[in-house]
C-alpha cells in the first residue's frame, strides 16, 4: 500500500521556539503549513527557557559579542524590533524592558507563545503533528527540496512542500557530536536543554546538499555545580552559577585559564577544555552578596547558589581564610596550595598593578578578598550549539559550494554561525531566523 502524502505550502521540522515561529509567520500571511515534531509535546527547549527574548542593544555588541558571522548577527539585529512587534500585536505577555547581559528584553509568556502559533497554524488550514519522525528530505529532478518523507506510529507519511525549513534545534542531545564538533570532552558534557535535539536537522540538510560546517565549535550554556541528580529541568537554572563572571575560576593545577568577566557562558566552554573538564570556582563574601544571591535578570527568584548547589550534591565550602579553601580544594582533587597561591596572587596583582594580570580581566577587577571565602566545583553544561548548516542571511541551506539548496531553509540552532565564541540571545536567535525563513520561503 503506498504511503499516506499530503500538501501544504510550507513544512517545518521542529516545533521550538524557531519551528513554531516560523510556521506562524508563515500561516498569517495565508500559507497552510504542516509541524512535524518528534516530541509528545511542541516547545523544546523555549518552554524550559525563562521566556526572557533578548539581544544586543547595539550593531556593535552583536559583532563583539555574538562573535559569529556578522551578516547573520545582524540578522538577529534587524529582525528583533519585528519580532517584538509581532509579538505585541498578537497580545502575548511581556514584561517590561530589562538589561541581559550586553542587551536589552523582554519576558515574553513562552507557552502562550507557542500556543498562540499553534493556534495560527490551525486557523489557516495547517496542523502540527506530533510524535513525528522525519526520516529523509525528498528533492525533485532539480535538487530542490520538496517536503519530506515522516513517520508516525499510524504509518508513514510523505508531506510534498513548497518549502522546508529545518528547525530541530541543534546537536546538543548527542554525545557523538559534541564529541566531533565541540571538543573530545564535549562527549559527557551534562544537558542543559530539550533531551530530543541531537542533530536531525544537521542531517537531513547535509544529506539534501546542505553544509554542515565543523569548524564552529560555540556552545552556549552555564557552569552547574555537580548534580546529585538531573531530572528535574527546574535544577538547569537553579544550579547555573551565572555570577562565574564576577569570580575567580581555577582548573585543577590550580591556574586561572581565561577572563572570567567575559562572561558564565564563555567560560563554560573554557571550562569544558580544562584537564577534568571542571573548575573551581572562587568568589567572596562581596561577590555572594552581589550576585550570588540575586537573580540573573530582575525578574528572577533569588537563591543563595552555594547553598542550593549544597543541598543538590554540590561539592562545595564556605571557609573564614583563603588556606581553608586551599585545603578544600585538595581534598577534591585540586592542587589545594597551588589554589591558594592563586588567590592570594591575583588579590595582589589587582591592589598593585591590575595591568599585568594574565590572564587579563575585561571587567570587575576588585580583589576577591572578603571573608567568608565561597569555593564550588563546576561543570560545564551546554544549552544550544552554534555549529550547524551554512546558512546565507535569508535562511537559505547552502551547499559547501556556497549555492542555495532550492526550496531549503534552517532556523535557530539548526542554522549554524551567527554566533561563535559569543552570545546574544537563544531565544531571539531562533524567533528572528524563524521568521526570515518565512519571509525568504515565499510569506514577507
Ligand atoms: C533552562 C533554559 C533556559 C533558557 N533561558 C533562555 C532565556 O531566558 N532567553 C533566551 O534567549 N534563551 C534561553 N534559552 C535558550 C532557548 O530556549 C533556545 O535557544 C531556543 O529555544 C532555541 O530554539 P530552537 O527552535 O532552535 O530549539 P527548540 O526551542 O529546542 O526547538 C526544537 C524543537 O525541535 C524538536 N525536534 C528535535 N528533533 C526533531 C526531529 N528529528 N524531528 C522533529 N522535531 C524535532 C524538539 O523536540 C523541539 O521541540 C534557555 C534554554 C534552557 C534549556
Amino acid at each position: 500500500m503506498d504511503d499516506l502524502s499530503i500538501e501544504c505550502d510550507l513544512l517545518v521540522v521542529g516545533g521550538g521556539m524557531a519551528g513554531m515561529s516560523a510556521a506562524a509567520w508563515a500561516a498569517e500571511r495565508g500559507a497552510v503549513v504542516i509541524v512535524v515534531e518528534k516530541a509528545a509535546a511542541t516547545g523544546g527547549s523555549a518552554v524550559l527557557s525563562g521566556g526572557v527574548l533578548w539581544t544586543a542593544s547595539s550593531a556593535e555588541k552583536m559583532r563583539r559579542y555574538g562573535a559569529g558571522d556578522p551578516a547573520l548577527g545582524q540578522v538577529v539585529f534587524d529582525t528583533y524590533p519585528d519580532a517584538v512587534a509581532w509579538l505585541r500585536r498578537c497580545g502575548v505577555g511581556m514584561s517590561l524592558r530589562m538589561d541581559v547581559l550586553h542587551g536589552q528584553g523582554y519576558q515574553i509568556d513562552i507557552h502562550g507563545w507557542i500556543q498562540h502559533c499553534q493556534s495560527l497554524v490551525e486557523q489557516h488550514g495547517g496542523s502540527v503533528i506530533l510524535e513525528t519522525e522525519t526520516l529523509e528530505l525528498i528533492r525533485d529532478g532539480t535538487g530542490a527540496v520538496t517536503g519530506a518523507r515522516t513517520r508516525h506510529e499510524d504509518g508513514d507519511v510523505t508531506v510534498h512542500a513548497k518549502a522546508t525549513v529545518l528547525a530541530t534545534g541543534g546537536f546538543q542531545a548527542s554525545s557523538e557530536l559534541r564529541a566531533r564538533y565541540i571538543h573530545p570532552n564535549a562527549r559527557d558534557m551534562l544537558l542543559r536543554s530539550n533531551p530530543v535535539s541531537d542533530g536531525a536537522g544537521l542531517r537531513l540538510g547535509a544529506e539534501a546538499g546542505g553544509e554542515v560546517a565543523g569548524t564552529n565549535r560555540g556552545f552556549y550554556g552555564h557552569l552547574v555545580s555537580e548534580p546529585n541528580r538531573w531530572d528535574d529541568e527546574r535544577l538547569f537554572v537553579a544550579l547555573s552559577q551565572y555570577h562565574s563572571e564576577h569570580a575567580l575560576l581555577l582548573n585543577e593545577a590550580g591556574e586561572r585559564f581565561c577572563d572570567e568577566t567575559l562572561g558564565d557562558h564563555t567560560n563554560t566552554y573554557e571550562t569544558l577544555v580544562q584537564s577534568g573538564s571542571r573548575a573551581l570556582c572562587v568568589w567572596d563574601a562581596r561577590v555572594h552578596e552581589a550576585y550570588a544571591t540575586v537573580p540573573v535578570v530582575s525578574i528572577g527568584v533569588p537563591l543563595d547558589k552555594m547553598q542550593t548547589a549544597i543541598e543538590n550534591g554540590g561539592k562545595g565550602v564556605v571557609a573564614e581564610t583563603v588556606e581553608a579553601i586551599g585545603e578544600f580544594a585538595q581534598r577534591q582533587g585540586f592542587d589545594g596550595p597551588a589554589v591558594q597561591a592563586a588567590i592570594e596572587t591575583f588579590n595582589r596583582t589587582l591592589r598593585e598593578g591590575w595591568e599585568t594580570l594574565s590572564p587579563p580581566r575585561t571587567e570587575d577587577w576588585r580583589p576577591i578578598d572578603k571573608a567568608p571565602f565561597y569555593a564550588l566545583v563546576v561543570h560545564p553544561a551546554i544549552t544550544f550549539t552554534f555549529g550547524g548548516l551554512t546558512i546565507d542571511a535569508g535562511g537559505h541551506v547552502l551547499t559547501p559550494q556556497g549555492a542555495r539548496v532550492p526550496g531549503l531553509f534552517a532556523a535557530g540552532a539548526d542554522a549554524g554561525g551567527a554566533y561563535g565564541h559569543g552570545y546574544a540571545g537563544g531565544l531571539a536567535l531562533a524567533m528572528t531566523f524563524g521568521i526570515t525563513a518565512a519571509r525568504s520561503a515565499g510569506w514577507a
